[in-house]
């Protein structure tokens, strides 16, 4: 036995995993393809939920001084209308994700975990006798263990045994780039949205920052390059346009995707699958990170449960399933509700134009998306008579 739990995927949810097993005193070795620290393509929004989950982890203070800190977010509609939605509580981050990533699977390292960096896991074999098998430097490699947890992200190999997934319906594609030269006070975390495609926009100031557009496949497609297609959702987002006019483009283009609603069986026997490899949402309002701190806090509470009870067959893991659902059900909702609407051209500039002129509908509808508020605050009598009145 090579560790008592093999972790495939050092993102946010594999690295903040196998820190908090290590911390329990659970022997774990962490495993990814990449050398850190890495590119990830991501709008590096960090929500309050994150940047709580972060301070959980006892690393937000080093998350924070590689980043800058938010109170809330700006938020621009299709007709120009914008306005700044404060944090109920808590605080926002802008981080650089390299280095997001980097600092969280440094933290596991110091608690102890064995960490395997620039080894492709290719295949996972859930089991009574788990193993996954990896290329380490031109070596095949296995490694067994009595539990696997598959943080491998979106096209996770470790989730393969579950079958092939349907992309999510109505599904976006995203491009994005580093910039300089900005014309844009910062530090500002912006989310614009368009008829057809929504940016966010990491400004951290002195003219730099992350800028990602998000848009229907079709729209790829019909502008037939990245750069076309980018310069033609920016120039579709009138607060955004003007910030961009003349700025340098300081990275190459990324186009990632489908982008959308997907939510996997998260357990099987020896196996468990945290972060985006269990499931994800279109991360519009900056939910991704969060869940897969949140999930990792869930992941490893299930299996440090499981591991004292000898092995770990999938109904010892029953219980991270429902924990989840329970953790991560209003989030959910939100972000689809959010989705419906964003996708309505009719209704959308009507919604910017409501919540800008009553703030408090804004701050209670960021406060649910970002773990703030439980889902019901949108059905208190006070929201809603803020909602639907004329
Ligand atoms: C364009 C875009 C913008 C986004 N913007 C935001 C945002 O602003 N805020 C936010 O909170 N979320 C955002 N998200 C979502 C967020 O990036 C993810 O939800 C988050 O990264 C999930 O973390 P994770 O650890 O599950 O997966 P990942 O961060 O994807 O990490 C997975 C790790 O697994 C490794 N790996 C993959 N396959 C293998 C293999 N076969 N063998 C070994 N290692 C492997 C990878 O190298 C990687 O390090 C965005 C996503 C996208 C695509």
């Amino acid at each position: 036995m090579d560790a008592d739990v093999v972790v495939v995927g050092a993102g946010p949810a594999g690295s903040a995993t196998a820190l908090r097993l290590a911390r329990a005193g659970v022997r774990v070795t962490i495993v990814d393809r990449a050398v850190f620290p890495r590119f990830k393509p991501c709008g590096e929004y960090l929500n309050p939920a994150a940047v709580a989950a972060l301070e959980r982890l006892g690393v937000a203070a080093e998350a924070a001084a590689a980043g800058v800190t938010l109170s809330g977010m700006f938020v621009a509609g299709p007709d120009g209308t914008a306005f700044w939605a404060p944090f109920v509580a808590g605080r926002g981050l802008l981080v650089p994700r390299a280095r997001l990533d980097a600092l969280l699977l440094a933290a596991a390292a110091r608690a102890g975990a064995r960490v395997i960096e620039g080894c492709r896991v290719d295949a996972v074999h859930p089991g009574p006798t788990p193993t996954v098998r990896g290329r380490c430097s031109g070596r095949t490699v296995h490694l067994a263990a009595r539990l696997l947890v598959g943080a491998d992200g979106v096209r996770s190999v470790a989730a393969r045994w579950a079958g092939p997934l349907a992309p999510p319906v109505g599904a976006r594609y995203t491009v994005g780039a580093y910039f300089e030269g900005l014309r844009v006070e910062g530090p500002r975390g912006d989310l614009h949205l368009g008829a057809a495609c929504y940016a966010g926009a990491a400004i951290y100031g002195g003219g730099a920052g992350n800028v990602v557009a998000a848009m229907p496949a079709g729209w790829l497609r019909a502008h037939r390059t990245v750069e076309g297609a980018f310069a033609a959702a920016v120039a579709s987002l009138p607060a955004l346009a003007p910030a961009l006019a003349g700025a340098r483009r300081a990275s190459p283009f990324v186009a990632v995707g489908p982008l959308g609603f997907v939510r996997r069986v998260a357990v099987a026997d020896g196996l468990l699958l945290v972060g985006d490899a269990a499931g994800t949402i279109d991360p519009m309002t900056g939910e991704g990170v969060a869940l897969a701190l949140r999930g990792a806090e869930l992941a490893a509470a299930a299996a440090i449960q499981a591991l004292a009870a000898g092995p770990v067959p999938r109904r010892a893991l029953a219980a991270y399933e429902r924990a989840r659902a329970r953790a991560f059900g209003d989030v959910w909702r939100t972000s689809r509700l959010l989705q419906w609407v964003v996708r309505r051209p009719r209704l959308l500039p009507g919604l910017v134009r409501r919540l800008a002129a009553r703030p408090a509908l804004a701050a209670g509808l960021l406060a649910v998306a970002s773990e703030l508020r439980p889902g019901t605050h949108l059905l208190t009598p006070r929201w809603l008579l803020e909602a639907v009145r004329p």
